[in-house]
């Protein structure tokens, strides 16, 4: 995480005033990919890679945003704040702004710095990471607590309502509510979680494939329309399955003629996916990770042939990690069709796994991959204490 520290003084220069600091992490998501809208479970996990927001009072009415990562300054006045986005940076920290707005809370003068480490746009949720910084860093100022599966649903409303992004709850909750060396077990359909604990034996090695395959959301979209479709078949027969989150394997031999082949398919990952999260978190629980590495590699299968949400390059990279000495688990992580794999790894054999798993990318695809070794990180929280501790 880059320094509170250097960010404080960054905004003292820039402001002359002394700021609160708040930080909140990116993640990486271990298993369960694409249930979280069929109400279905979700096993993050934060990860090392944080963003920072520096927060001052003003007295000038304005509300003065500044990216350390951008270089760049934005002003707007705190009584007529942008209603809609502009395709901008400032619509992540603007979003917050409007959806607080929203639930009755008048909107003060302040300066906030941002700075993060978490890459922009690989799928390690910088997103989540400046909305839930920023959330924290306002509600802050005008001294109003919200308890943090609510304060992630703000956050999750304003990337959907302000950015225009339709993403599901996950992001947001897991940078909120995330405890050092523990997955995340949470349930999208009423937002109660349990942890698992991550061994401290264990890494979190994540590979960026430098791919991005479809940027446009149309994949996505049309991937919710199967998994849609598939579920109000089903209900035709059994109307209290409204999310597949409800419904099993049986209902798919079932009812599986009625739907299209595509949403056949598509149903049978999402309802697979969601047993096997429940059973990795419990395989954690139980410190089982032959078996975690087991649910992880089924899944991979699943998610590349059943909701053909992989890539060539993204199976590269989980292929060219099996063999790899230290290798738990290994999947392609996140919405799909590139972005990162996550591999679950021991320790010990971190540092080597993710040398040879680099070179082995590089000379199969020709591209030169990003991968970090990180553990599970703590959730968003105010640093100021430990920045004064030091300075
Ligand atoms: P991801 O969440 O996978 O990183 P997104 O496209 O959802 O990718 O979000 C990335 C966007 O979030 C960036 O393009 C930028 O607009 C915004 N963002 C994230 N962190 C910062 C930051 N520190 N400063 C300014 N904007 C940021
Ligand atoms: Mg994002």
């Amino acid at each position: 995480m880059y320094d509170p520290a250097q960010l404080r003084s960054i905004h003292l220069s820039r402001f002359g005033d002394e700021p609160a600091i708040f930080a909140a992490p990116g993640r990486v998501n271990i298993i369960g990919e694409h249930t979280d809208y069929a109400e279905g479970f979700v096993m993050p996990a934060a990860i090392d890679f944080a963003t920072l927001a520096a927060i001052s009072p003003r007295a000038d009415g304005k509300v003065v945003l500044y990216s350390e990562n951008y270089a760049e300054q934005r002003e707007f006045e705190a009584s007529s704040l942008p209603a809609e986005r502009s395709g901008h940076w400032t619509d992540y920290p603007l979003g917050v702004l409007a959806v607080l707005a929203g639930e009755g809370h008048t909107i003060p003068s302040f300066s906030l710095s941002l700075w993060g480490d978490v890459p922009l746009g690989s799928g390690l949720s910088s997103s989540a990471a400046i909305e839930v910084a920023t959330a924290l860093a306002v509600t802050a100022l005008i001294d109003v607590g919200y308890p943090r599966p609510v304060l992630a649903r703000l956050c999750q409303r304003s990337e959907n309502e302000f950015v225009g992004s339709s993403c599901g709850i996950m992001d947001q909750f897991i940078s909120a509510n995330a405890a050092e060396n523990n997955a995340l077990l949470l349930d999208c359909r009423d937002l109660t979680f349990r942890l698992a604990p991550i061994p401290a034996s264990v890494a979190l090695v994540i590979a960026n494939t430098m791919v991005q395959h479809a940027i446009t959301g149309g994949e996505y979209t049309s991937r919710r329309a199967q998994v849609e479709e598939a579920a109000a078949v089903i209900a035709r027969h059994r109307p209290e399955v409204r999310f597949l989150r409800d419904a099993t394997l049986d209902d798919l031999e079932r009812y599986g003629s009625e739907m299209s082949p595509l949403a056949l398919k598509r149903a049978r990952h999402v309802i697979t996916e969601n047993t096997r999260t429940v059973a990795a978190a419990e395989a954690l629980i139980h410190h089982d990770l032959k078996e975690l590495g087991r649910l992880m590699a089924e899944a991979h299968v699943s998610y590349s042939q059943d909701f053909e949400a992989s890539c060539e390059e993204a199976d590269a990279m989980v292929e060219l990690a099996q063999d790899l000495p230290g290798l738990i688990g290994a999947r392609l992580t996140g919405g799909g069709f590139g972005g990162c794999t996550v591999n679950l790894v021991e320790q010990q054999h971190a540092r080597e796994f993710a040398a040879a798993l680099g070179q082995r990318y590089a000379a199969r695809t020709g591209i030169i991959p990003q991968i970090h070794i990180c553990h599970a990180s703590g959730g968003a929280n105010r640093v100021q204490e430990s920045i004064q501790a030091v300075t």
